[in-house]
């Protein structure tokens, strides 16, 4: 085929494939059904008070109005009557590891993923994870790292994407980023050579490297770790050992934000935490020990706190041991840090560290802690979606019931103002305006 005539050919292929797609998406438009949701009680994720007695109307991948129930629904239109119950926007967990299926010492603990489970055997397991997540009403996660399973998070998201798997919106991170001494695999003999579950780097150029590598890989936001270890300090505090410098951040975030992107940080305490914020992080994640400068500077910045609570309060060592001390300071720490950023009105996302947490537990198990240490429970709810949302740069697209968002809706039976626990039996969810379970 002469030069000229291929270029033809490919335009006319061009011209066929644009009318193609075009008409077939006006086709689907003008065909896709309309979905009428009725709601006893709807709380639309984003405003204060609960409204009696809605329509949600939903066409395609969208909602496209909310409605008083005293109007009668279109003509036409196929009615999932949810009765009295609570419609809700699909929650959002910032926090999960898709990855990681609870870690039980009896199975080999963290090391055996990494050194004995193929990749292949990890991610069928993160697929039973995901579909864990939607079962449960979590139409979005932001998976903050595969712990050595490399890319898997982004041929997951894809096979979510196009239908293969059914599981909730991902925003994935990859390997995520820690210092040479700063990540397991750990406690192994210097001269056995073993694999890491993050990207270790030294210094401000492998830094940016692999922000670079892992944001061309298809990471839609960046997971550094800034502290490690943490043990009961001299004075009765939470050490933890700081990782990256804030050189070495500061490489990071000037490059994830370049790409328009976001960072978000593994801090506990200290010299660490002091470092996240001063590096410029998005997000703080566990935020353990938030001291009143941290809080202050967090406020100033708009940095994004994702407590994770209830991870802290499982599996404790024995109380006379230095790691049992260790684990016991951690909790009473974190609920101090919780009330006092609560009280100060820092940006609080709802995050479980699910994967930390075996998938076989309630998603929903951080709720009742929030509300247990000072939040009203419109505001934990709104901190797992409305909230998540604009941290997720999602504003308007999920986290709520209203005209143009994404068709992600879930009901429970009664109220979860009165009992928030109620969030744990989600019985019916949709995702993308397809119904996943219930009706
Ligand atoms: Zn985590």
């Amino acid at each position: 085929m002469s030069r000229r005539s291929w270029r033809a050919a490919a335009v006319a292929l061009a011209a066929a494939v644009g009318l193609v797609a075009a008409g077939r998406t006006a086709q689907v438009r003008a065909a896709d059904p309309l979905i009428v949701i009725r709601a006893g009680r709807l709380i639309d994720g984003r405003t204060f008070a609960p409204r009696r007695d809605q329509l949600v109307l939903v066409r395609g991948r969208r909602i496209e109005a909310v409605r008083d129930a005293s109007e009668a629904p279109p003509a036409g239109a196929t009615v999932i009557d949810l009765g009295a119950a609570t419609v809700l926007p699909g929650l959002i967990d910032s926090h999960t590891h898709l990855f990681l299926q609870g870690e039980e010492p009896a199975e080999g603990g963290y090391d055996v993923q990494l050194l004995k489970y193929p990749l292949s055997f990890r991610v069928a397991r993160a697929t039973v994870s995901a579909r864990r997540a939607l079962e449960q009403g979590f139409t979005t996660l932001r998976d903050l790292e595969t712990e050595g399973a490399g890319y898997g998070d982004v041929g997951l998201k894809q096979a979510i994407e196009k239908g293969y798997i059914p599981g909730p919106r991902l925003f994935v991170v990859t390997r995520a980023i820690s210092t040479t001494g700063g990540y397991p695999l750990e406690d192994y003999a210097p001269e056995v050579e073993v694999p890491k579950g993050a990207q270790i780097v030294d210094g401000p150029v492998e830094a940016r490297k692999a922000a670079r590598e892992q944001l061309d890989h298809g990471a839609d936001w960046i997971k550094v770790y800034m502290t490690h270890r943490s043990w009961v300090g001299k004075n009765g505090e939470l050490a933890s050992q700081p990782t990256m410098t804030v050189e070495e951040l500061r490489a990071v975030v000037d490059e994830t934000h370049g790409w328009g992107k976001k960072v978000a940080c593994h801090a506990y305490s200290g010299t660490g935490l002091h470092r996240a914020l001063d590096g410029g992080c998005d997000s703080i994640e566990h935020g353990l020990d938030l001291d009143d400068s941290a809080i202050s500077q967090m406020l100033k910045q708009g940095t994004w706190y994702v407590p994770t609570l209830s991870v802290y309060y499982t599996d404790w060592a024995a109380p006379d041991t230095p790691d049992g001390q260790r684990d016991r300071l951690r909790a009473s720490a974190h609920e101090i840090s919780f009330k006092k950023a609560l009280k100060a009105g820092v940006k609080i996302v709802y995050g479980t560290d699910m994967g930390g947490i075996p998938w076989t537990e309630p998603i929903a198990q951080d709720f009742p802690r929030m509300v247990e240490f000072g939040m009203q429970p419109m505001d934990a709810i709104q901190s797992a979606t409305s909230r998540a949302a604009v941290m997720l740069d999602m504003e308007g697209k999920i986290g709520v019931i209203a005209p143009g968002a994404f068709a992600d809706v879930i009901g429970v039976s009664a109220d979860p103002l009165r009992d928030i626990k109620l969030l744990e039996n989600v019985d019916f969810v949709m995702k993308d305006g397809q119904v996943f379970r219930g009706k």
